[in-house]
């Protein structure tokens, strides 16, 4: 098998059609729920136990509140749960009541606005994307629900997202909404990555939306491997993955604090790798391959959402990646205050510059060791920890740093 590049577009499609490598791709993506979920039926079970029992009394299941690492199974987990109920006792002759379930993202959906939007459409009421206000979209979505004798299960994903931008407002109403329903009920589920989010909420919140915990720990490497070897059978053709390979993912994917969505990515990336080579195997070295891919991508992403000071920060570094051992917090400063009166911006202090490459440290973008001086006491040296490639491509994505620092930045500071 060759590995040369295609010549032609119709090579590529030529061998795109050929290749027999992925039987359902979209198996492996992150949003599709699978059939079963290994390693998490006492999740399942634990989630089911909470909500199940009040459910078919017709009472309100208490508020849980989840968290774990990403890639924890969360999000499946409560899906999975949310669609059996869904399907199953949805006007059960079990309940005088109907049960609703409702899933809303607060990353995307990360204002008391669209919360309430997303509320009100799951009750089949339409809203205007803006214009109403937050207290009308409230009293609508209460008023409807109560009249319907239902018990509604709302899970807000990525809780976190919410309460940062907007507040825990929002949370806390919806927290005392039973107390306002005659015949209908709301029961929460608030999810989240951050395990310290509880200190954002206020202790009414916190308390009410905690009435039942559920922690998601990491998986370990066999577990992942399980986790991946029931996808892999539904997305690949058999025979296609070499041996290791799966092993390898669940491997690097363990270290990655248990991330199942780490591992499914890796075997995605690492088919897509083999695909686009015209390979008839996935190959230990496309796994390789397919992880560098990830953790460029992943860079590029934090610095292109860095804040303006950080990613000049960033760049004072970049900038001076020749200098032997690293830059020192001084000559960072330096460049840094050439750059942002440059860019025509007030610099900021050299202390809260210092905190920044301690930050940029910490999120694995640079690395700053302390070394001693002698008897000049001890120096920090800064020194760059991503490729090249994945800090160009980040900081291109800033118009304003990318286009002065890359296209006509002055030549002194680009070679000094
Ligand atoms: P979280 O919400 O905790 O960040 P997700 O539930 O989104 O994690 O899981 C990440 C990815 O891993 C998803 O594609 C999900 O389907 C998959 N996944 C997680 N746990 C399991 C499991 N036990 N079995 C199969 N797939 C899983
Ligand atoms: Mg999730």
């Amino acid at each position: 098998m060759t590995l040369s590049m295609p010549t032609t577009l119709d090579d590529l499609l030529r061998r795109l059609m050929k290749n027999n490598l992925f039987r359902d791709r979209e198996k492996l993506r992150p949003d599709y729920v699978p059939e079963t979920l290994p390693h998490r039926e006492v999740h399942i079970t634990q989630l089911a136990q909470i909500l199940l029992p009040s459910i078919v009394r017709g009472a309100r299941p208490s508020n849980v509140f989840i968290y774990g690492y990403t890639g924890t199974g969360k999000t499946a987990v409560t899906r999975y749960v949310l669609n059996w109920i869904d399907s199953r006792l949805n006007e059960s002759p079990e309940s005088p009541y109907r049960v609703k379930t409702v899933m809303i993202n607060c990353t995307n959906n990360d204002t008391n606005y669209r919360v309430l939007r997303a509320l009100n459409e799951a009750l089949g009421i339409k809203i205007p994307f803006t214009g109403l206000p937050v207290a009308e979209l409230y009293e609508r979505f209460k008023k409807t629900l109560d009249s319907r004798m239902t018990i509604m299960i709302v899970a807000l994903d990525e809780v976190d997202s919410l309460v940062k931008k907007s507040g825990d407002e929002l949370l806390y109403k919806l927290t005392r909404i039973n107390s306002e329903l005659q015949n209908s009920k709301l029961s929460l589920i608030g999810i989240t990555n951050d395990l310290n989010f509880r200190d954002y909420l206020n202790a009414r919140v916190r308390s009410s939306l905690g009435e039942e915990e559920l922690v998601f720990p990491p998986y370990n490497a066999d577990e992942l491997r399980d986790i991946l070897e029931h996808r892999a059978k539904l997305a690949f053709y058999p025979g296609v993955i070499e041996d290791g390979v799966i092993p390898l993912c669940a491997h690097m994917a363990a270290r990655e604090h248990g991330d199942a969505r780490r591992a499914l990515d890796l075997l995605r990336v690492a088919g897509e790798i083999a695909e686009r080579e015209g390979a008839s195997k996935i190959t230990i070295e496309h796994v390789r391959r397919a992880s560098l891919e990830i953790e460029r991508d992943k860079a590029v992403e934090l610095i292109r959402t860095l804040p303006f000071h950080s990613k000049l920060v960033l760049a004072a570094v970049y900038l001076l990646r020749d200098k032997v051992g690293g830059a020192t917090t001084g000559e960072i400063y330096d460049i840094y205050i050439r750059l942002v009166k440059a860019l025509g911006f007030e610099p900021i202090t050299q202390r809260r510059v210092s905190d920044i490459i301690s930050e940029l440290d910490v999120v694995g973008l640079i690395q700053a060791k302390l070394q001693s001086r002698g008897r000049y006491g001890r120096t920090k040296y800064v020194k760059i920890r991503v490729s090249e490639r994945a800090l160009t491509e980040g900081l291109k994505s800033d118009e304003l740093i990318g286009g002065y620092i890359f296209e006509g930045g002055t030549p002194g500071l680009r070679r000094r």
